[in-house]
């Protein structure tokens, strides 16, 4: 079925985020998801609600409404008391976003999210979500600004979309004519990490599998990613420093290696073990190339945390030997991870062999649930020389001579990791990464 406004299935609606919309508000902007308009403001007032008062506590609450020609026809305002959908509506706003505040560190002031739906064309919840949060951070980056906190009170960044089944197939961001056919339909606010923090889901029109579910989840992820990027770029330089970093799972049991990325990728994202993911299973490294074997492995983190996955896959390819060892680098001569004996295979398989021109390679996988993985490739063309020469580095580094006359084995881990495969690699993946994340 072709959607009412051309969209693919997974495709979200073009948001965009107009900060400071509201000069007299603490933070304030006007989000639009296709045709649904909403403003969000931050008011925040000394003092807290009264079970909170003496606890140096905070308080975030939120108030919804529709404004009376909000939708094709004329709504009544809300008078004294709202009416029940307002209700569950800013509640639910205001339990999200208190998930994104350290309340200890905002201390005894309360920060109340107004949003006020101009034009209502379906996913007004999730865009009032989404909105507040930029309203929220601005107005704190103001508290910050006037020194009137002393510590960053935002802990978390927290996004929502809604996602659904309509005629059959999962559908992402459903405007109001899909919403109101749709037979299952679902409201996910998430964070940063990639955890939920509410879903809503009914089936409407009729029960929904498992793996509906699960396609529903997927597309809704990928979106509220992409929310948080718009997100990011609303707020930049102006309490974009506030927010914590996103969460990458690197997809090894190897802690060197882990930290060797985190040095790389630090700053710009957290960067977790798969054991602190939860993922504790075995990958079978199958692919007949780098680039397969690094995708494999980020794509079977992902799918199972649900939350991006970085891998990669090495190794030496000698020109003579047609790029072997290649795939194999690891187990050349039979045992997973002896050095010594691979070495050994790969000087006697070169005996006399006159052409010596060999690279590492490295292949990086950036797996996101729900999108196409990434994958590039680094390399670092070197001679393979016929003795071992340097007691540093691992694997097949005493017998590689880079170009300015020292093996991997002689250099200090500082000069290799300027030079190598890995580098080269990951000068490119941080560009990806800075990009979609
Ligand atoms: P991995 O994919 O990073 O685990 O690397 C597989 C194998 O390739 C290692 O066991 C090494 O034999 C070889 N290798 C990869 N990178 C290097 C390197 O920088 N120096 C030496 N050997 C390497």
């Amino acid at each position: 079925m072709a959607r009412y406004d051309q969209r693919l299935n997974h495709q979200p609606r073009p948001c965009n985020i107009t900060t400071n919309f509201m000069e007299t508000a603490d933070g304030s902007c006007l989000i639009s998801t296709g045709r649904t308009r909403v403003i969000c403001t931050a008011s925040v007032e000394e003092g807290v609600p009264p079970f909170l008062r003496g606890t140096g506590r905070g308080w975030v609450t939120a108030e919804y409404a529709m404004l009376p020609a909000s939708t094709g026809r004329r709504k009544q305002r809300d008078g004294i008391k709202k009416d029940g959908r307002s209700v569950e509506i800013q509640r639910l706003i205001g339990r999200s976003l208190r998930q994104a505040v350290d309340m200890n560190r905002l201390g005894e002031r309360t920060i109340t999210l107004d949003c006020d739906v101009l034009q209502a064309d379906g996913g007004t919840r999730t865009a009032s979500i989404t909105g507040a949060y930029v309203a929220l951070v601005l107005a704190v980056n103001k508290l910050m600004r006037d020194g009137l906190l002393e510590e960053n009170p935002i802990i978390g960044q927290v996004a929502a979309i809604s996602a659904g089944i309509v005629e059959d197939q999962p559908m992402l961001d459903l405007c109001y004519v899909e919403d109101s056919a749709a037979q299952t339909d679902m409201n996910l606010v998430m964070n940063q990490r990639g955890e939920f923090i509410e879903l809503q889901g009914t089936g409407e029109g009729r029960a929904f599998t498992n793996l509906e579910l699960n396609s529903i989840l997927d597309m809704g992820r990928a979106g509220i990613r992409g929310l948080m990027r718009i997100q990011r770029e609303a707020l930049k330089g102006q309490g974009d420093w506030l927010l914590p970093a996103r969460r990458i799972v690197v997809a090894t049991g190897n802690a060197h290696k882990l930290q060797e990325l985190s040095d790389i990728f630090g700053g710009m994202v957290e960067l977790i073990s798969m054991k602190d993911a939860g993922f504790t299973g075995d990958i079978e490294e199958n692919g007949d190339s780098f680039e397969a074997n690094a995708a494999i492995k980020a794509e079977a983190v992902a799918r199972l945390t649900g939350l991006p996955t970085l891998a990669d896959d090495s190794g030496l390819s000698v020109d003579a030997l047609g790029g072997a060892p290649g795939v194999y680098s690891a187990r050349y001569a039979g045992t997973h991870g002896d050095d010594n004996a691979n070495n050994d295979l790969l000087l006697q398989n070169m005996a006399g062999v006159e052409n010596r021109t060999c690279r590492f390679v490295c292949a990086m996988a950036l797996a996101l649930p729900g999108e196409q993985t990434h994958v590039v490739r680094g390399e670092c063309v070197g001679e393979l020389l016929s003795e071992r020469s340097g007691q540093g580095g691992f694997g097949y580094d005493p017998l590689f001579r880079y170009r300015s006359g020292k093996t991997f084995a002689q250099m200090t881990e500082k000069e290799k990791n300027a030079v190598s495969h890995r580098a080269a690699a990951s000068v490119k993946m941080r560009e990806i990464i800075a990009g979609v994340l």
